[in-house]
């Protein structure tokens, strides 16, 4: 039997104390099934005193994630610390430059410096796995980088915030506010104190530029994403969307487009009896749509150390499996090098359905002005629906509902502007883009 692979892993919190415990509790399963045992020999965290369900004593403790990464006797080193700067981006780097293989499921880290740490890996005849790092145990990234190879592929789109997809499934099972969900979320330990990571859309925006690299062939460009978050879905608008057939998921997508690549995460309504329209609480959902499978929708969970942990655990193993000597996959599906610049396909050119939701003063012809504003623009409407006064509300006011046919986001936003000039809107429109599965 080949010797055993020796890991050092570099922080022990929520994910990095599960991973010591699966690879702990299955040790035999892993041997058998990698040829070589797994040995964890070192270890780092910032506080070397706290009970972590486990001995640490068993392995060697670095006070400094870098310096273990720089100085073990290890043939894998594993970043489970997060942040996109030091020690984690100090320490990765540091491993590569040694030809250590790495293991990480730092989304931030490799979304700023993914293309650099990739190339550092070929360089030097490293792996750099990080299953881990978009939709937790989902093995998206191993579906995009090896098993779809050959394919093109045309659009990628999930559900992989975890915090959003509860708070809005709670809003529609429960008829709750936004406010109330998202307190709810914290108390469960679904969301952060500071939540607005994940409910502004940044920690889904991190991991589409990852999937947008390996679907599309191009460099990461985390910042070149259009985001818009959560916050100003109100109960009023998923109530809305259920009676027109349609549930609003926050969803991270990247398009193939004439103009360029669309990257956009914003509210979403997908019809109601779309597959990934079922994904509800924390679980997260990605699809794949490409030319020769088809549609690949895998769903999972998203989070969770034991979740996190499987996906390390994963791509430790697929290293304990690898061949000295082999030709390596590239981390990013090809070799840094040939990453083709990104190209951004702008929103303004975005085709798609709409739903517009407008508050307007309870007068004669605004319905009649508003269909008009929408033709001016070429917008064909699926529906214009008026909605009765509420008896309790003593404002002269009344609700209008549009959904469209395909058009441009360009068109919608010159015809909401228009409707905003004619003096009947109350607060602002309500603008959700419509995202329709391949089959729906
Ligand atoms: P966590 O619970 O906050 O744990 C972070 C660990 O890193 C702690 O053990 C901490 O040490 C250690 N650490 C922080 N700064 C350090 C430093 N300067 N030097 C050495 N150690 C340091 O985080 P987590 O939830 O396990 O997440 C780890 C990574 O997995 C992140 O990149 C995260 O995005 C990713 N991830 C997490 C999940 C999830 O469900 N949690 C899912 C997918 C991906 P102390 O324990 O001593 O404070």
């Amino acid at each position: 039997m080949a010797d055993a692979l020796r890991i050092g892993i570099a922080g022990l919190g929520t994910v990095g104390a599960a991973l010591i415990k699966v690879l702990q509790t299955r040790s035999e399963l892993l041997t058998v099934s990698c040829g070589r045992a797994i040995d964890v020999v070192a270890v780092s965290a910032r506080d070397r005193s706290r009970d972590r369900g486990f001995d640490a004593s068993d392995f060697q403790w670095f006070d400094d994630a870098t310096e273990l990464a720089r100085t073990a006797d290890i043939d894998v080193f594993v970043e489970l610390m997060g942040g996109n700067g030091d020690p984690a981006y100090s320490s990765v780097k540091a491993a590569l430059s040694r030809g250590l293989h790495v293991v990480t499921a730092n989304k931030a880290l490799l979304a700023r410096h993914g293309v650099e740490l990739a190339g550092l890996a070929e360089q030097n005849g490293a792996i750099l796995n990080f299953e881990a790092a978009v939709a937790g145990g989902i093995p998206v990234i191993k579906a995009l980088r090896e098993s779809l190879t050959g394919n093109t592929v045309n659009r990628v789109y999930g559900i992989m915030n975890g915090t959003c997809n509860y708070i809005l499934t709670r809003m529609e099972k429960e008829g709750l506010t936004f406010e109330a969900c998202l307190k709810e979320a914290q108390r469960l330990g679904y969301a952060e104190a500071d939540p607005a990571f994940d409910i502004e859309g940044n920690d889904t925006a991190h991991k589409l530029s990852i999937l947008t690299t390996l679907a599309f062939g191009t460099q990461i460009a985390a910042d070149d994403i259009y985001l818009e978050g959560i916050t100003n879905i109100s109960l009023d608008d998923i109530l809305a969307a259920a009676d027109l057939g349609y549930r609003i998921k926050l969803l991270g997508v990247a398009q193939k487009t004439a103009s360029g690549i669309e990257q956009r995460v914003h509210p979403t309504m997908v019809p109601q009896d779309s597959v990934i329209a079922q994904v509800d609480g924390v679980t997260n959902a990605v699809a794949i749509e490409s030319d020769v499978l088809g549609e690949l929708l895998m769903v999972g969970p998203g989070a969770g150390g034991n979740a996190t942990a499987s996906a390390v655990m994963g791509d430790i193993a697929d290293i304990a499996k690898s061949h000295p000597g082999a030709q390596l996959v590239p981390s990013l599906g090809r070799p840094a090098k040939q990453l083709a610049p990104y190209k951004r396909g702008e929103i303004q050119s975005h085709e798609g359905g709409y739903f517009i939701r407008l508050t307007v003063e309870d007068r004669t012809g605004v319905f009649a002005s508003v269909a008009t504003r929408m033709a001016e623009n070429s917008i064909s409407l699926e529906s214009i629906v008026q909605r009765p006064k509420k008896h309790d509300d003593k404002a002269e006011r009344q609700t209008i509902i549009l959904v469209t046919h395909a058009t441009t986001e360009q068109s919608v936003r010159r015809a909401v502007g228009a409707i905003k000039t004619e003096g009947y809107l109350i607060g602002e429109p309500q603008v959700i883009r419509i995202e329709r599965p391949k089959a729906a």
